[in-house]
């Protein structure tokens, strides 16, 4: 039977995007296709789950939470995720992805947000959003989606010194007006 590499399934507030301040069950999966210096999800740590177990464990953290999303993400969750074997249908919260953009990615979630990673182009048709970590040596590729018809932000890089490019974010968002500002709310309010 297939299994699922699942790094953890918990409960919390996006922090990031347009869904920014929901409640959400997030699924991390293990495991990823890109090496991005400053990751900071760790790729060791897997359990392995089957599609029921994964479905189940979701469901009991929605009980009772009508109006939660549930955020699949990773890691790379387009790693694991397949067409042929939906999740969570039936369910009454949005189902959503955030994916690096370098992977076909299942066609049952309702909401798609793609993160370009190390200035790599998205394979991604029409996502629901772009959410980009903001490197100023890749603001031409940023400058070439401006006018994508979708979401887009730009996120601060967190430093694994604990510093940020918060401010040359901030004036890029200034100069360019289609993108918002996204910072990770759930490290500012001290959530996971
Ligand atoms: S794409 Fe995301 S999960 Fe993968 S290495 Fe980069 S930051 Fe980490």
């Amino acid at each position: 039977m297939r299994k699922y590499r699942v790094n953890e399934i918990f409960y919390s507030i996006q922090g990031e995007g347009a869904f920014a301040g929901t409640p959400a069950v997030f699924v991390r999966f293990s495991g990823c296709n890109l090496a991005c210096p400053w990751c900071d999800t760790d790729h060791s740590h897997a359990v392995e789950m089957t599609h029921d177990e994964l479905e189940d464990a979701v469901r009991a953290l929605l009980k009772g939470r009508e109006g939660a999303i549930v955020v699949l993400t990773g890691g790379e969750p387009a790693l694991q995720l397949r067409d042929d074997e939906p999740l969570f249908q039936g369910l009454p919260s949005r189902i959503c992805i955030e994916t690096n953009g370098t992977l076909p990615v299942p066609t049952w979630v309702d909401w798609v947000t793609v993160s370009p990673k190390n200035g790599l182009s998205t394979i991604v048709p029409a996502p629901d959003e772009l959410k980009f970590v903001f490197e100023p040596e890749h603001i031409p590729y940023y400058l070439s989606m401006e006018e994508e018809r979708c979401e887009k932000s730009i996120q601060p890089l967190a430093r694994k010194d604990g510093t940020t490019n918060l401010a040359e974010a901030l004036d890029f968002v200034l100069a360019h007006p289609r993108f918002k500002l996204s910072v990770q709310l759930h490290k500012i309010i001290g959530v996971r």
